[in-house]
């Protein structure tokens, strides 16, 4: 289900605008304020959810899996470090979801420009950029040659 925005709620930080993966929020020129300008690119990661501090941003389904009289209420708390997610049903059903925002601290995640410059090897690497550290092991698993098997058994 892709995301919207409150225009009434949201003042025009840009947040949603930065993190978007999919380069769909924007900010409209005329009213300052942010709008999804391509629903039907949304990933759906609601990352923008998750960023916006005014509670702007909510989702709704498309029309054609999405009955009306449906709802999807997203609330963002700071202060407690979640989200929370209220599911309403078309027959009166509900249902309540809390996740924490991130599972790290606040300010604890590197920016790219904190890392060391790589070095030209690391271009040729398969590996991603602060692969295996990133991910605290000390090399990433592979096959061996000989777990290889030619054709089909
Ligand atoms: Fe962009 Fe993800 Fe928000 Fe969709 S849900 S508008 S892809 S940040
Ligand atoms: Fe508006 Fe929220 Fe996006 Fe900021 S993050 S521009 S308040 S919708």
């Amino acid at each position: 289900m892709p995301t919207f925005v409150y225009m009434a709620s949201c003042d025009g930080c840009g947040h949603c605008v930065d993190i978007c993966p999919s380069d769909i929020m924007h900010i409209d020129t005329t009213y300052r304020r942010a709008v999804n300008i391509e629903p039907n690119m949304c990933w759906e990661c609601y990352s923008c959810v998750k960023a916006c501090p005014q509670n702007a941003i909510d989702v709704r389904g498309y029309a054609d899996f999405a009955p009306l009289g449906h709802s999807v209420r997203v609330l963002r708390e700071e202060a407690k470090g979640t989200i929370s997610w209220r599911l309403k049903f078309r027959d009166g059903r509900e249902k309540n979801f809390v996740s924490p925002i991130r599972t790290t601290p606040w300010g604890s995640i590197k920016s790219a420009s904190d890392y060391d410059v790589p070095s030209r090897d690391a271009l040729m690497s398969q590996e991603l950029a602060h692969e295996p550290l990133a991910l605290n092991i000390e090399r990433l698993p592979a096959l061996k040659r000989s777990q290889l098997v030619q054709g089909i058994l």
